[in-house]
């Protein structure tokens, strides 16, 4: 059985967090000085744990080994979303390394080995998941011109020459190589925590679907348009947004959210009745059946509300995320290790949040492991995890990763 070494492993977090410190967690934007800093910094970890590192064309960084026979990916990312959390993407990375060095001071001679990942950009920068998806052979070089930073507005392809990295090669998966893949992460909700538990077992990755809704009205003088003769794309954007949360709660399923993230009213001006109203609406479901029936019963709605009017309603579906399985025989090894190091304290989950892993899961088997967040809080500086939880988590990922290991 393969076990960490818990002081070293709490050490390196240490040092990892204060590359782009920001209060208690890190601003680290994809392809940023302080993203790179930490893909260096793992760059010399890796080669000293036996790995031979590489930094590819997109950002990502594979450490390979060297053994003879299958290998197991593990990894996760190391960029943040802008002033946020210290532990969402590095903790899984610092498992994988951990566990990689694990195998080499406990089992210098077994014939299959770690590869170690650290994925760019699964914090959507530049765009969705375009480390990952670049690996499996999804990215075209057309998408990597078109893509731009969220924040500042300048291009993937700027980043990407300012890091030297421009013309180098994009590594691609080489299938036989691996025989699956393993990610740890925070939980980023509150369930661990509120049951009390050490580590999730995670089922399957939820589906995500996105889509834009739009309201047409007519733009006018907000003093001397009479109320009868008003076709206001604010309030019929308003009314919508409230049949919908009356309505989803009789078509979704028990663990189904959704969620309105944005509004916006054209021109937006105090004076204007607004002519024009978008809102971006999206729902995640692990269950591929019940995104078709929500996406059924959203074009009923939109369609309805189009035929009443006075505003004409429209939807485009920007993303139809399929939710992705977990294998089942890695799920089992996960929670054999759970059972051990963190006695019962476990439980299966569906994970709400997108991962790399469900990137990997389209070509290899896929696994996920999660640690408690405090307070169920994510994606802020505040961001955190127990100490205890995350030495057993560590724990747990190299045991389950030393028996899919076959040790
Ligand atoms: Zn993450």
């Amino acid at each position: 059985m393969l076990d960490i070494n818990a002081e070293r492993l709490l050490s390196d977090l240490g040092e990892l967090s204060a590359i782009g410190q920001f209060r208690t967690g890190v601003h680290r934007p994809s392809l940023s000085a302080e993203h790179l800093a930490c893909c260096r910094w793992l760059m010399d970890k890796l080669t000293a744990a036996g790995l031979d590192p590489f930094m590819d064309g997109i950002g990502n960084v594979l450490g390979r080994s060297t053994r003879p026979g299958q290998h197991l990916l593990a990894g996760s990312h190391l960029e943040s979303q802008n002033h946020a959390g210290r532990l969402d993407g590095p903790l899984g990375v610092l498992y994988a390394l951990e566990t990689a060095r694990a195998l080499q001071e406990q089992r210098p001679g077994h014939a299959k080995g770690i590869d170690v990942a650290a994925w760019c950009d699964e914090e959507g920068h530049f765009g969705s998941f375009l480390g990952s998806r670049s690996f499996v052979g999804q990215v075209s070089e057309i998408e990597i011109d078109k893509a731009t930073d969220r924040t500042h507005g300048h291009t993937m392809r700027d980043a990407l020459a300012k890091a030297g990295l421009a013309g180098k090669q994009r590594l691609t998966v080489s299938l036989e190589r691996y025989l699956g893949y393993f990610e740890a992460h925070i939980e980023q909700g509150d369930v661990l925590e509120s049951e009390r538990l050490t580590i999730g077992v995670v089922t399957s990755i939820v589906g995500l679907w996105q889509y834009r809704i739009t309201f047409e009205g007519v733009q006018n003088h907000a003093g001397t348009t009479r109320m009868a003769i008003r076709r206001d794309a604010g309030v019929a954007l308003a009314r919508f947004m409230g049949m919908v949360e009356e309505r989803m709660p009789t078509v979704a399923a028990e663990r189904t959210v959704w969620t309105t993230g944005s509004i916006t009213l054209d021109p937006g001006a105090p004076s204007i009745i607004p002519g024009r109203a978008d809102m971006m609406f999206q729902f995640r479901d692990a269950d591929p059946d019940v995104l078709l029936r929500l996406d059924k019963a959203l074009m009923a709605w939109i369609a309805e509300a189009d035929r009443i009017g006075p505003c004409r309603v429209s939807a485009v579906n920007l993303r139809k995320g399929v939710p992705a399985r977990m294998d089942p025989s890695m799920q089992a090894a996960i929670e054999a290790a759970a059972q051990q190091h963190a006695g019962a304290r476990h439980k299966r989950i569906p994970s709400g949040a997108g991962h790399d892993a469900q990137i990997l899961a389209t070509v290899m088997p896929a696994a996920m492991l999660f640690v408690p967040s405090i307070g169920g809080i994510s994606h802020h500086w505040t961001e955190n995890t127990e100490d205890a939880d995350i030495v057993s988590g560590g724990r747990v990922f190299a045991a389950a990763a030393g028996a899919m290991l076959g040790l």
